[in-house]
């Protein structure tokens, strides 16, 4: 008996069939200013997967970049607008000409966007809303954030930029300026391809997320089929289906802040709230220009545990601002002792150039400042160890930030923001990585921090 030879037979890869990328056309009218903002703009259309069209017939759509600095200037812009909806009919209008959106309008109802002068984000939105770009790993491969600085596990998200309060120990709204609040549906996109890359919790940042969007007055955005409201809520309920974590950072105690509790015990996003309340007595939140309504935020923290009993609220304080007086320092402290709340960061009053604070009278001494900052320590401290030790016996998830070669780690539990809060370390945890959500048994716990072993791992 014979055995043919075994042969192998080499095939060529079989070609990759790559979904073909929108491709947007481009008009950039104006001063060298309008082409650099037309070069960000294309570049960030190509790192979102978008190719560039030289003629109007090849393009899915047409962007054109106005210029409005002269009468002149204008009639050539709408001249150009006039000409890319005739040749290609789906138009985008950019630059400074967005000023005069209704006047663009009225000449040419069919236009799909009018976006002003160096709005990058919302003129790169109407284009993904324009032409949507096929799902796929191959042609997104460059993230929409440039360069993270997080581990891969967890990503800041930010939502908006500036602040329209005007605290007066902060300097913030004189650096930012004035509240702006991104699109809904770029933060979901940015937010979605960090969920993809590896992003396990996802933490919402900016100067004061429950004033997202009040700026906008909540547009509400297309997402995936749905109007998304620019309003902190919807956004939650949005991010919360992504499937990471979802923590919500700065959060200022507007009433509609009890909308997102409900979100919380449904299990959407992490039951956790960092509220700055800063102080509790009236006057010194008079002084700081903050609201003083430190009465009806104890009932509605209460509220808020009868509906979400696990909730964890943060919180800083700033001790020895001008005019606090040992009656404030004592309110603030008995404030605190009702409130148990579950982390508190405190700082003593320091004067930074530019604030109003540093005009007040009164200003607190530097060793009184120190005595007051060293009594709310230890009250805190104290609340602290008597919360975490509560929660000894019971099973929490942790999310694992780091894990050595010996069977240990370090996590943390849905009440436990990276870099600010405690840590739960882990005893019997071979196998753990980065990233990894376990559930863990509580044994123990001090000040600060729990220790556990995994279940079920
Ligand atoms: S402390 Fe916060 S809320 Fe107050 S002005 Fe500064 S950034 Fe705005």
């Amino acid at each position: 008996m014979t055995f043919a030879p075994i042969t192998t037979m080499w095939r060529a890869p079989m070609a990759l069939q790559l979904p073909s990328p929108p491709k947007v056309g481009m008009v950039s009218l104006g001063c060298p200013k309008n082409l650099v903002d037309s070069e960000r703009i294309l570049t960030k259309l190509r790192s979102d997967g978008y190719s560039m069209s030289p003629d109007y017939a090849g393009a899915d759509v047409v962007l054109v970049n106005t210029c409005g600095f002269l009468d002149s200037a204008k009639e050539e812009s709408l001249e150009a607008i006039g000409e890319a909806i005739a040749e290609n009919g789906r138009v985008i209008v950019t630059g400074c000409m967005g000023k005069e959106a209704e006047a663009i309008r009225a000449r040419f109802p069919g236009v799909l966007a009018i976006t002003g002068a160096h709005q990058y984000e919302e003129v790169v939105g109407a284009v993904h809303e324009a032409a949507p770009m096929p799902p796929s790993a191959f042609l997104n491969l460059v993230p929409e954030r440039d360069l993270k600085l997080t581990p891969r596990h967890y990503s800041y998200l930010k939502i908006s930029e500036g602040c329209n309060h005007r605290c007066a120990f902060c300097i913030i709204p004189s650096l930012r300026g004035d509240l702006v609040s991104r699109r809904p549906d770029a933060i979901l996109r940015e937010a979605e391809k960090l969920v993809a890359a590896g992003t396990k919790e996802l933490l919402v940042i900016s100067q004061d997320t429950s004033a997202y969007g009040v700026d906008i007055r909540h547009q509400p955005r297309e997402w995936h089929g749905r109007e998304v409201r620019a309003h902190m809520t919807d956004l939650s309920r949005e991010l919360g289906s992504l499937g990471a974590w979802v923590r919500l950072h700065y959060v200022y105690p507007y009433p509609h802040v009890d909308q997102v509790i409900p979100l919380m015990a449904e299990g959407l996003i992490l039951p956790y709230l960092d509220i700055p309340f800063q102080h509790a007595s009236r006057n010194v939140l008079r002084a700081m220009k903050r609201p003083a309504n430190e009465a009806k935020v104890l009932e509605r923290i209460k509220t808020w545990r009868d509906i979400c009993p696990d909730i964890a609220v943060r919180s800083t304080f700033v001790v020895g601002f001008p005019g606090e007086t040992e009656d404030d320092f004592r309110y603030l402290m008995d404030w605190l002792e009702e409130a148990r709340l579950d982390r508190i960061g405190a700082f003593r009053f320091e004067p930074v150039e530019g604030a109003a604070a540093n005009d007040l009278p009164d200003p607190v001494p530097e060793e009184v400042k120190e005595e007051r900052y060293a009594r709310l320590m230890e009250l805190t401290a104290r609340i602290s160890a008597e919360k975490l030790e509560a929660k000894i016996g019971r099973t929490l998830d942790v999310i694992i930030d780091a894990a050595d070669d010996e069977g240990g780690a370090t996590g943390r539990s849905k009440a436990d923001a990276p870099e600010i809060d405690g840590e739960v370390h882990l005893r019997d945890a071979d196998g753990l990585k980065p990233g990894d959500i376990v559930a863990v048994e509580i044994e123990d716990a001090d000040e600060h921090d729990l220790f556990g072993v995994p279940v079920g791992n």
